[in-house]
Formats: C-alpha cells, sequence, structure tokens
C-alpha cells in the first residue's frame, strides 16, 4: 500500500550542505531500487524527510535511517496511506534553505519557524507539509 512516513530530527552536527549531498548521493541509488521517493530538508541542526512508497519497504528504510549516528532524537510525526505521491521526480530531493534569496528565507521563517535567532522546524505534521509545500512551490 502507497504510503508516506513524515519524521524530524535533530542533526548531530551542524548540516552542511555538503552533509546533504553525502546522503543524497548514497539515497539516490538505494531509494531508486526500492522506488521510494521523497525530500529531505536539513539546515543548522533540524533534518525534515518525507519518505514515499510501499508500507512495508519505506517502514524498513525509516528503521535503518533511524539508526544513523548522524541524526538523533528522531520524531516519527506520519505514517499514513496516500493516494499519491508528492515527489514523484525525485528518489530523494535535497533543499538547499541557504540557495533561497534572503527575503524568501525570511518569509519562510516568520512563518513557521518563530520569531526567534535560532532557526527550529515545526513540530506538528500539518506545519510540516505546509512548510515543504511552500518550500517547493517557491
Ligand atoms: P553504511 O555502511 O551505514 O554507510 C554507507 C555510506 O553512508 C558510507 O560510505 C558513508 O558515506 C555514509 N555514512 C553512513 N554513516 C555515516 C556516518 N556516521 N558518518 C559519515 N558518513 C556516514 N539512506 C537511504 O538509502 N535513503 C534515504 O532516504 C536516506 N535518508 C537519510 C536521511 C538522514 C537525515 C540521514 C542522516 C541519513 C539518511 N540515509 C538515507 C542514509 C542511511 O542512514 C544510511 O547511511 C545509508 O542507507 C547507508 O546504510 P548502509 O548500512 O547500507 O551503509
Amino acid at each position: 500500500m502507497l504510503s508516506h512516513i513524515v519524521y524530524l530530527s535533530d542533526s548531530t552536527n551542524f548540516i552542511s550542505w555538503d552533509l546533504i549531498k553525502d546522503i543524497l548521493l548514497f539515497s539516490d541509488e538505494n531509494n531508486k531500487n526500492k522506488n521510494v521517493t521523497g525530500i529531505l530538508f536539513g539546515h543548522s541542526m533540524n533534518f525534515l524527510q518525507v519518505l514515499e512508497g510501499d508500507k512495508a519497504v519505506i517502514k524498513n528504510l525509516y528503521e535503518h535511517i533511524a539508526k544513523d549516528e548522524r541524526h538523533q532524537n528522531i520524531i516519527l510525526l506520519e505514517f499514513v496511506p496516500i493516494t499519491e505521491r508528492k515527489f514523484s521526480d525525485w528518489s530523494m530531493r535535497g533543499f538547499n534553505f541557504n540557495n533561497l534569496p534572503k527575503e524568501k528565507q525570511q518569509h519562510i521563517l516568520n512563518k513557521y519557524c518563530g520569531a526567534g535567532e535560532e532557526f527550529f522546524l515545526p513540530t506538528e505534521t500539518k506545519s510540516c507539509l505546509a512548510f515543504i509545500d511552500e518550500l517547493t512551490q517557491l
């Protein structure tokens, strides 16, 4: 059954675009082989990932990813059936927040991440999905 998993985690080190690229390099082929699609957002110390695919396959992949020492404090937000994929073109899309124009970054930060100096992702599933939708439409 086609399903998606949405989770948040804390990176063990400050997230650089090189770290995301390293993860994507491996994920691209591995996810393709498993017919898994999705998006990986990482910024500051926060990861947000959506995995789409067969229920059992993404469950196994999620449990495997959860053991990766590059992140911790993993919070599973949602694991539900879906009718269609949002990221059908991407075995795993990485999103580089720093590449957005400054005013768009600010808009996103004000809307989803609170007004503080530190970057935090929203912790509600609905807000995380809206955040991803807005990022990918920009
Ligand atoms: P491993 O022997 O664990 O690692 C293979 C390669 O992964 C290594 O050569 C190295 O490049 C890298 N690696 C693994 N652990 C470390 C580490 N601690 N420090 C530096 N490099 C390391 N994998 C997917 O296949 N699909 C995904 O969608 C996916 N998403 C991820 C999201 C996040 C936030 C993180 C942190 C990792 C993600 N991974 C994903 C990677 C996954 O956790 C495993 O590292 C990967 O699947 C390889 O596992 P392995 O047991 O086959 O090989």
